[in-house]
Parts: C-alpha cells; sequence; structure tokens
C-alpha cells in the first residue's frame, strides 16, 4: 500500500509548508498560501527565550513559544494581528509543519550548517571530528496533489481488539475493534508530552497514538482512546506508530552525507533540543 511519495529538499520546498494550513473562520485565521516569515533574531528575542526555558518545561510548548515570538506572517497572514488566536491556530497545526517551521528557523537564523562532532563511519570505522551536514538537504514527504491535509487513513489491526465501554443504561458493552481511523498528528500531541512522558517511550506512545486516532471500525468522532489503546497488543502499536509517522509527512530526522574516507554514506539523527540545535554546538567551528 505504498503510495507514491512527493519528496522534496528545504531548498526545493522555499518558505512552505509540507502538510498545509487549514482555514479557521472561528479564530479569524484565513491562509492565503502555505507561506511563512520569521523576524530577525536578535537579542530582545534571546533574552526573552532565555526566560521561557526558565519556566517551560514541555518541550513541545517551549517550541511553540519560541515559534510564536519569531513568526510575523504565517500563510500570508500577520501573526502579531492574530492576537490571542495564535496559540489555538499553532495547537491545530499539522505536527509536520510545526517540526518544519522549526528547522527553517534555524536555518535563517544562525544557518544551514549542522555540525556533528566525533562521528564514527559505520563502514569504516572513520572517526570525523567533525562531520558537517547541510539541513537544506534534508528530505521532506510532502503532501501530494491528489491529497488533503486533514485527510483520514484506515488502520487495520493485526489483532482485533474486543473494547468494553457502558452503554446508556449503564450496563457493560462488549464491541470488537478492527480498525483505527488515522488523522495526521496535530502540534498538540508535542505540548502534551510534558514530564515523565518525555523521557518514557512507552508514554510518548501513547500520546501520539491518542492524538492521532480519530475513530474505529466505521465510526468517527468521540474516541476512548486511553482504554482502547490500553487494549492493543504490541504488534499493532508498534504497527501503527509506523503507520502513523508515515502519514504525518514532514522532514526526516536524519542527516546524511558521504564518509570523508571511504564514501559510503553515514548517518544520524538529528538532536533537536534547543540547546544543540540552536547552538554554537551545532555550527562548525571554521
Ligand atoms: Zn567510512
Amino acid at each position: 500500500m505504498d503510495e507514491k511519495k512527493n519528496v522534496k529538499t528545504i531548498k526545493q520546498m522555499g518558505n512552505s509548508l509540507p502538510v498545509g494550513l487549514l482555514p479557521r473562520p472561528e479564530w479569524k485565521f484565513l491562509p492565503k498560501d502555505n507561506s511563512f516569515k520569521f523576524r530577525e533574531w536578535g537579542f530582545e528575542q534571546e533574552q526573552q527565550i532565555a526566560k521561557l526555558k526558565n519556566t517551560e518545561k514541555s518541550i513541545g510548548r517551549f517550541a511553540s513559544q519560541v515559534l510564536d515570538m519569531m513568526l510575523l506572517e504565517l500563510g500570508g497572514v500577520n501573526w502579531e494581528k492574530l492576537g490571542e488566536q495564535r496559540v489555538l491556530v499553532m495547537n491545530q497545526m499539522f505536527m509536520a509543519d510545526m517540526l518544519h517551521l522549526y528547522i527553517c528557523l534555524r536555518i535563517e537564523s544562525i544557518g544551514h550548517e549542522f555540525a556533528l562532532s566525533n562521528l564514527r563511519c559505520t563502514s569504516c570505522g572513520h572517526e570525523h571530528k567533525e562531520f558537517v551536514v547541510d539541513l537544506r538537504d534534508l528530505d521532506v514527504d510532502c503532501l501530494s496533489s491528489d491529497e488533503k491535509p486533514d485527510q483520514k487513513f484506515v488502520y487495520i489491526l493485526k489483532k482485533p481488539i474486543t473494547y468494553v465501554h457502558k452503554n446508556a443504561d449503564g450496563q457493560d458493552v462488549e464491541e470488537k475493534i478492527e480498525s483505527f481511523k488515522i488523522g495526521r498528528s496535530k502540534w498538540t500531541t508535542m505540548e502534551e508530552i510534558t514530564g515523565e512522558a518525555m523521557s518514557n517511550a512507552a508514554m510518548t506512545k501513547k500520546c501520539i497514538l491518542k492524538g492521532a486516532i480519530v475513530g474505529f471500525n466505521d465510526s468517527e468522532g468521540y474516541v476512548d482512546a486511553d482504554r482502547m489503546i490500553g487494549s492493543m497488543k504490541k504488534i499493532d502499536f508498534e504497527l501503527i506508530d509506523r503507520f502513523i509517522s508515515q502519514k504525518n509527512l514532514g522532514a526526516t530526522i536524519v542527516v546524511e552525507d558521504d564518509c570523508k574516507n571511504c564514501g559510503k554514506k553515514i548517518n544520524k539523527a538529528v538532536n533537536w533540543s534547543y540547546d544543540y540545535f540552536f547552538g554554537a554546538s551545532s555550527l562548525p567551528l571554521s
């Protein structure tokens, strides 16, 4: 079921989002396109961010606040003029788009060169004191022309589950669940990953699943995600996790370049933490 992909590099995409913005008339957010524009990052912003770091414990919310501070325009809409609604608009943006903004902000503010130190080639063992990649070369899965940003997908369970819940009369009802309806993850999912869940892979996975499941069997709407996820078997929560990340689209989280010694490809997962990603430690020495 591997549909044709629409993969572009960040360089090819320009200032455009991989999934796309949805109009939110209720919040007076009516984007004209999928573009974005940042302000210049100066000392004023640096001071505000330093303050934020002391108070904001959720990495998702921290990233939202940094982006909120730095955006000038989103979808051709004046960001500041949107006022209080900005928080709501961001929460409901697709996760892939928010991560994309985060990467592009890094490129615009401190450059496209991203340095990894002491990286050993897995093929020949050569150790690169400094391994520099160009972030603009990152591959990004973009929405295809025949897809919609808020499209729903069906994941068929390998091992169907029995969901027990109470009906209107308070009696236990058993329902067999054979498939889940999945929507692309929204940024709000990341904001909910706080405290213990940040360092607990199972809890993170649960947050992601909860955020993506929008229905089961033929129904869509209210989902008792907690209890349903609790009944799922390992094969399904592993596969559904992969299914969701494929559907989410967005940038690959792995940087890649050729080994200076043997020429074979070396890749490494990007360290997204603010201090590294936006700090001098990820900048080339010379
Ligand atoms: Zn090598």
